[in-house]
């Protein structure tokens, strides 16, 4: 889950970074009374989960209340990227001499976090690491050992930072550093670290991914889920406890356990076919959930066939086909279904489905091949 700007620089202070004094306004006159509580001058923010708002004209810089007032009527019309803006950041204008980019991400590879600093912060750091990717200073940080003063003054040395800056900067790093731990990140990105014309450091702008995985633990975070930016269905999903995703195929795929959901992908497109998502409805699912996943496949208009793939284990096949039923029976719909049912309560839950329309298969492979010629209309 991404989390705003907002969100994110509130939580790099928690720990210690320096952030600008700032509010949250949803409403143009909100914005104005912030501005003048801030003193007068400040910037304007939009708050939308992507980025480049910069460029987009979504911040703008206000030289007196009235304007952030009428920057805000603007901000707040905007769509940016497709997303509309319901909410703008209020802050206090910084006096910028220097623009640093400083970020932690996953290194898969190295099954290590990775921190990046770049004396080339502001802009877009994809750009830097595919044209000037020299001006990218990487260290690895051990999970166990943690981050290392001498680590954060490698980094510093790296990007030329001056000597009388580099406890500000360990302060800020260390910061970052928690802040991606106890939040369960897989980014925690300041971009720019600024340093003011004094020689302060301060995060103007701040980004985070929080691990879907690690929500249950901060249950405060999602409340403030920010549904503009997920697919519906995914939304949907979420609520029934199923893991679904959208992807752009033709056959709608319904599995249980994600090793098999992937194989099932994996042998749909051998055949020639192309998944129209992923969708793991679990162990041990019930006939609510089944229905649900049904539900939420045949929303989508390009699923042309629908592959049900059940190997019973904790899950009983029985279940599975009276959610399949109750599905149908709800919705009206003439796309063809093929089921491979196998494992705990098979036979039951193939009795239940036999005077269902389904196009029955033995095997993977055989029902694979029938869903791929079913969604071409060749069966
Ligand atoms: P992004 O475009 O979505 O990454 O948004 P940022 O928050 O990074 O802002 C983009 C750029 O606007 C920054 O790199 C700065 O150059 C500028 N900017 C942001 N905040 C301030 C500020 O308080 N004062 C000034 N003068 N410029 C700012
Ligand atoms: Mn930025």
């Amino acid at each position: 889950m991404k989390l705003h700007e907002y969100q994110s620089k509130n939580i790099f202070a928690e720990f210690g970074v320096p952030i600008p004094n700032g509010k949250i306004a949803s409403s143009p006159a909100e914005a104005k009374a912030i501005a003048k509580e801030l003193g007068g001058r400040v910037v304007v923010k939009s708050q939308v989960l992507v980025g480049g708002r910069g460029k987009a004209g979504g911040i703008k810089l206000a030289n007196s209340p009235d304007e952030a007032e009428k920057m805000a009527a603007h901000i707040l019309d905007l769509k940016i990227k497709g997303l509309p803006v319901r909410k703008v950041l209020i802050d206090e204008a910084a006096d910028i001499q220097n623009e640093i980019y400083l970020g932690i991400t996953n290194d898969r590879a190295a099954r290590k976090p990775v921190f990046m600093a770049s004396a080339a912060g502001g802009v877009d750091i994809e750009e830097v690491a595919a044209k000037t990717p020299e001006k990218i200073i990487r260290i690895h940080v051990d999970p166990l050992l943690g981050l290392q003063d001498f680590q954060v003054l490698n980094l510093a040395i790296g990007i030329e930072l001056p000597r009388n800056q580099w406890n500000q900067f360990n302060q800020v790093a260390h910061g970052l550093w928690q802040a991606y731990n106890k939040y369960d990140a897989t980014l925690a990105e300041i971009n720019p670290l600024i340093i003011t014309r004094k020689g302060q450091l301060i995060a103007v702008d701040g980004k985070m991914i929080i691990d879907d995985n690690a929500l249950f633990r901060h249950p405060e975070l999602e409340t403030e889920r920010d549904l503009d930016v997920e697919a519906e269905s995914e939304t949907e999903a979420k609520a029934h406890g199923l893991t679904y995703i959208k992807l752009d195929g033709e056959i709608g795929c319904m599995v249980n356990g994600a090793g098999l959901a992937m194989a099932t992908m994996d042998i749909i497109k051998y055949f020639g076919g192309e998944p129209a998502n992923f969708l793991d409805i679990g162990g041990g699912a019930n006939e609510e959930k089944v229905a649900a996943a049904l539900r939420i496949i045949l929303k989508d208009p390009n699923v042309k066939a629908v592959l049900f793939n059940i190997f019973g284990g904790i899950t009983r096949g029985d279940l599975v086909a009276r959610g399949i039923l109750a599905a149908l029976e709800e919705i009206n719909t003439d796309v063809p279904m093929i089921i491979r049912l196998v494992g705990t309560n098979a036979e039951e839950g193939r009795a239940l489905l036999a005077d269902a329309e389904m196009i029955t298969a033995q095997t993977l492979a055989e029902a694979a091949q029938k869903a791929v010629a079913a969604a071409k209309g060749e069966l």
